[in-house]
């Protein structure tokens, strides 16, 4: 019998990540591997409450003369897009699922309520928080920080379209080096692109662990679960 080594998570998805190749939109196909794989890790009995990037739609810090509050407000509408979409493709696995979003419309999802966000994941069902922190300014990965310590999550799930952290942009150059783990100061002192500094500030206040792994392979999310060492692990030391 398979056994995971969390019992309640907090799974980060980019918006990159849901767009795949094309860089911008939404991918079926991902949309329904990601789907997947998160339903594979809630028939092992994991809670898992996920949290959506808007990257795939807009960002508000890439909005050139906008102002920024604004520009933020619609990313984070860009994330309750991304939100309804892994809805439905969770739903078509026979998953139960609620979207809580920070910034209110209760016509399409629950409002965030901390105490029923913890009550839909005891009760069995998934947990998509969208419309990030509901504040300008910040960002997912932030709110998958804020989150996490909130519903007390044992972990942070970074799943991304690169499988970890590495010491620069494997992209650019090919002898980048991955790390196995790395502490979350060195993230931030290094300035690691993994997180925004706000977000690995708030993990490292409240020591809650953050795995960084690439979400393109199928199976990915189980085997971070049941504790296989892939990626990167950012902890204290
Ligand atoms: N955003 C925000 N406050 C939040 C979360 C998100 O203002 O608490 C906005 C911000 O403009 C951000 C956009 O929503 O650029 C999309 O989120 P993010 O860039 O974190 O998405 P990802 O990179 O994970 O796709």
């Amino acid at each position: 019998m398979e056994k995971p080594v969390y019992k309640r998570v907090v799974l980060k998805i980019s918006g990159e990540a849901l767009a795949g190749d094309k860089g911008f939109g939404i991918d079926s196909d991902i949309l329904n591997s990601i789907a997947e794989q998160i339903s594979e890790v809630h028939k092992l009995g994991v809670q898992v409450a996920i949290v959506v990037g808007g990257g795939n739609i807009w960002r508000g810090r890439n909005s050139k003369h906008m102002d920024r509050a604004t520009a933020d407000y619609m990313g984070m509408l860009a994330t309750v897009i991304n939100a309804l979409a892994l809805q439905d493709a969770l739903e078509n696995k026979g998953l139960d699922t609620r979207v809580q979003t920070a910034i209110e419309m209760k016509e399409i999802a629950e409002p965030y309520i901390r105490r029923k966000a913890i009550r839909h994941l005891e009760k069995g069902r998934a947990v998509i928080f969208a419309a990030g922190t509901g504040n300008p300014f910040f960002s997912t990965d932030t709110t998958a920080a804020l989150r996490a310590a909130e519903i007390e999550a044992e972990v942070i799930l970074l799943a991304k379209k690169v499988d970890g952290v590495y010491d620069s942009d494997p992209a650019l150059n090919s002898s980048a080096q991955k790390f196995e783990s790395i502490d979350y100061i060195d993230v931030i002192n290094k300035g690691l692109g993994v997180m925004d500094s706000t977000a690995t500030s708030l993990c490292m206040d409240n020591s809650i662990p953050i795995i960084v792994f690439g979400i393109s392979t199928p199976g990915n999310i189980k085997r971070v679960i049941l504790g296989e060492n892939i990626g990167t692990v950012v902890r204290g030391s």
